[in-house]
């Protein structure tokens, strides 16, 4: 598996497919006169992740622009439902859960690969705080049920915690042939035997041969190219991805990226509180996005405030927060981020953490990652990391922010 350096963490993804609404902890604000001269703004929402989707251009022409926004909402039905979703049955995530093998043509589903490694350099990069190896967990916390819960019993959590070990994770080159897939082994026990390294079969019964060609996989990266695809093998049989943490801000990004290429200079892509930033506003100026503090507001009594906004351009800002799905069982609090080391909720003293990032996949990584990490772990790793910036409010109301994160 590669390091994530700088340059790559700040073109990763990461997303959260959630199986309903929830409360956007970001609003934008967009005072003042924020369309163009000429053409007022064009917007669409959709649901999609189970939350809502709200996309707006500016400065295009009314057709033209609703055009582009119905590719949009496609592009965002095509990442949940058809690849990252681990509710929908039928999508590339429930299918290689479910089988524990999955082959994919890069012509047909490159973003596939692209984001489970993208997402396993960012378990690397975060020390582990972030993990797409936590579908297991998930499960058996039920935060997405109604009524979610309850809390499992330890020994389940225990268990769970066996399986969440991203090395057991292969990635080949090429589509690869299932040789046979009886007597499925106990997790560790798994036979994979690679083209560019026969000898790791050596002495057991290979259950699966990548390609057949040894010069196609050495040394190549798999989300690279090849015509043969790529073979994603569970070795863990009981290891269940969940890229939750990370599916929509890289649908943001894969959003941003079409509407760059139709011309867009002005847009606000919205998917469920990530906020990913297209060009300025029309008139040149920065946009307003309003980060909501809901903790502060339900102990208020409910009403929803903005505590503060940041002005910015073409950029991604991502808050994860504590409060955006839980339950509560003799009255202790449970939230829906993990720590991937306890297979408890963070316990890191943090009630949200907003990160200002170039991608949105990153950012929406990072700030799980850093509810996990805590405040001081967190900051050390945002200030590594060059044009990404994050603002921490522990549950006290203490508020930190990285040397660069805007000014209000
Ligand atoms: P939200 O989706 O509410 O904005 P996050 O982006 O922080 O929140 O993602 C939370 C989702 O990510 C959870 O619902 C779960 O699917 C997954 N998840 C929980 N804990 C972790 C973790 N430590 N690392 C990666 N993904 C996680
Ligand atoms: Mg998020």
């Amino acid at each position: 598996m590669k390091m994530l350096n700088k340059k790559c963490i700040n073109s990763a993804f990461r997303f959260a497919v959630k199986p309903c609404c929830t409360l956007l902890s970001l609003l934008l604000l967009l005072t003042g006169c924020a369309a163009g001269r000429d053409t007022a703004p064009v917007s669409r929402t959709g649901l999609y992740f189970d939350t809502a989707v709200e996309i707006t251009i500016y400065g295009m022409e009314e057709a033209r622009a609703n055009e582009l926004l119905s590719e949009c909402m496609d592009l965002a039905a095509h990442y949940d439902r058809d690849l990252f979703s681990a509710y929908v049955p039928t999508s590339l995530l429930s299918s290689l859960n479910r089988d524990c093998v999955l082959s994919v043509t890069h012509a047909s589903d490159p973003d596939f690969l692209r984001l489970l490694e993208m997402s396993l350099d960012l378990e690397r990069e975060t020390d582990g705080a972030f993990s797409p190896c936590l579908g297991g967990l998930s499960m058996i916390w039920n935060f997405t049920g109604d009524p979610p819960g309850p809390v499992p019993p330890a020994d389940e959590i225990r268990q769970a915690l066996t399986h969440t070990d991203s090395s057991t994770i292969r990635i080949a080159e090429g589509a690869g042939q299932l040789l046979s897939f009886d007597a499925l082994p106990e997790a560790g026990d798994f036979t994979f035997m690679t083209a560019d390294d026969p000898g790791a079969a050596a002495g057991s019964d290979p259950v699966f041969t990548a390609a057949d060609d040894p010069g196609a996989a050495a040394g190549s990266d798999p989300a690279a190219g090849g015509d043969d695809g790529f073979l994603i093998t569970l070795t863990d049989v009981g290891l269940m991805l969940d890229l939750g943490g990370i599916a929509k801000g890289f649908a943001a990004d894969r959003i941003k990226d079409r509407l760059l290429e139709a011309g867009v200079t002005s847009a606000i892509i919205n998917l469920g509180g990530n906020v990913l930033l297209v060009g300025s506003k029309p008139d040149g100026s920065d946009f307003r996005v309003g980060i909501r503090d809901l903790e502060s507001a339900a102990d208020a009594g409910g009403t929803e405030h903005i505590t503060r906004t940041v002005t910015l351009s073409d950029r991604s800002v991502v808050t994860s927060g504590t409060y955006e799905r839980y339950f509560e069982e003799d009255g202790v609090r449970y939230h829906h981020i993990l720590d991937p080391a306890t297979g408890y909720p963070a316990d890191s003293g943090l009630v949200s953490v907003t990160i200002i990032s170039a991608d949105s996949a990153t950012g929406d990584a990072l700030a799980t990652a850093c509810l996990v990490l805590g405040q001081q772990k967190g900051q050390a790793l945002i200030e590594r990391l060059p044009g990404t910036e994050a603002l921490f409010i522990a549950a006290d109301g203490t508020e930190t922010r990285t040397a660069g994160f805007p000014a209000e």
